[in-house]
C-alpha cells in the first residue's frame, strides 16, 4: 500500500558548508543532531532517505588546485576523502539515536566502509536504513551535487532535496540586491539560462535529462528537512 507521502524515497544533498554552521571546527554536532533527528521523524514515517555528502567544510579540490601548485586530480582526491570524514560523522550521530546507517563510499575504503553497489544500496533502504553516499562520484573534476543526481538517478530517488545556507533560489543576488524575491519554482531552463548558481552545469543537466526535480533549501529552519523530506512546501521548486 502506498504511503500518503509526495516522496517514497529521497536523495538529500547535504553539502560540507552546511555541516560547519557557525562551529569554529569543520563540523558543528549540534547541526549534524538536528539532521539526524529530523531524519529519524520521517523515516518512522516510511520514507527511504539516502544522503550524499559534501566535503567543503574540509578541502575543496578546485580552489586549492589553483593556489598550491597541486594538480587538479590529487586536490580532487582529497576533497572526495573529505566527504568520507564527514559521512562517518553523519553516520555516527545517526547511530547514536538509534537509526541505522550504511556508508558506502565511490571508491574503496573496506575498513572504513561498505563500498558502493546500487543493488545493495537500495535492499539498505527497502530495509528501512538511511543510506550515506560518500567520496562523491569517485571521480576527480566532479562535485557532489553531480554525486548527488546521479546516486539520484541510480536508485530512482524521486528528488533530490538540496539541503543549503539559504532559504532558496531568488532572482538575483540577495547579498547584494535587497530587491532580490525567493522564487517558489523554477524551470531547469531558467537556472542554466539565468546562471541562478544553484547548482554546477553537470548537476543540473543530469536532473534536467533524468526529470529528476530538485528542491533547495535551508537546513538551519528547524523542521525544513523533515518537510522536505515528506514533500511539504519549503524553499524553491526547481522542475520541467
Ligand atoms: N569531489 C570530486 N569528485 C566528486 C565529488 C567531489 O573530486 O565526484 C571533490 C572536489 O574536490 C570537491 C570536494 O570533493 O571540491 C568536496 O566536494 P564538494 O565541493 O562538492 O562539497 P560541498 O560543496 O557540497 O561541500
Amino acid at each position: 500500500s502506498k504511503k500518503p507521502y509526495r516522496w517514497q524515497r529521497v536523495l538529500l544533498k547535504v553539502s560540507g558548508e552546511a555541516l560547519a554552521g557557525d562551529h569554529t571546527e569543520n563540523i558543528d554536532p549540534k547541526i549534524t543532531m538536528a539532521i539526524a533527528r529530523e531524519v529519524a521523524s520521517v523515516t518512522k514515517l516510511g520514507v527511504e532517505v539516502a544522503i550524499v555528502v559534501g566535503g567543503g567544510n574540509i578541502f575543496r579540490g578546485a580552489s586549492w588546485a589553483g593556489c598550491s601548485g597541486l594538480d587538479r586530480s590529487s586536490a580532487d582526491y582529497i576533497g572526495m576523502l573529505a566527504t568520507v570524514m564527514n559521512a562517518i560523522f553523519l553516520q555516527a550521530t545517526m547511530e547514536s539515536i538509534g537509526i541505522p546507517t550504511r556508508v558506502q563510499t565511490a571508491f574503496r575504503m573496506s575498513e572504513v566502509a561498505e563500498p558502493y553497489i546500487r543493488r545493495r544500496a537500495v535492499r539498505h533502504l527497502e530495509k528501512g536504513r538511511v543510506v550515506i553516499f560518500a567520496a562523491g562520484t569517485g571521480n576527480p573534476f566532479f562535485t557532489t551535487d553531480t554525486a548527488a543526481a546521479l546516486r539520484c538517478a541510480e536508485i530512482n530517488a524521486e528528488v533530490v532535496l538540496k539541503a543549503t545556507n539559504v532559504d532558496g533560489v531568488y532572482d538575483a543576488d540577495p547579498r547584494q540586491n535587497p530587491n532580490a524575491h525567493l522564487l517558489e519554482t523554477v524551470s531547469y531552463h531558467d537556472v542554466t539560462m539565468r546562471d541562478l548558481s544553484v547548482m554546477d552545469m553537470t548537476a543540473i543537466t543530469l536532473c534536467q535529462e533524468n526529470n529528476i526535480p530538485v528542491v533547495v533549501f535551508n537546513l538551519k529552519k528547524p523542521g525544513n528537512i523533515a518537510k522536505a523530506i515528506v514533500g511539504d512546501k519549503v524553499g524553491t521548486f526547481i522542475g520541467c
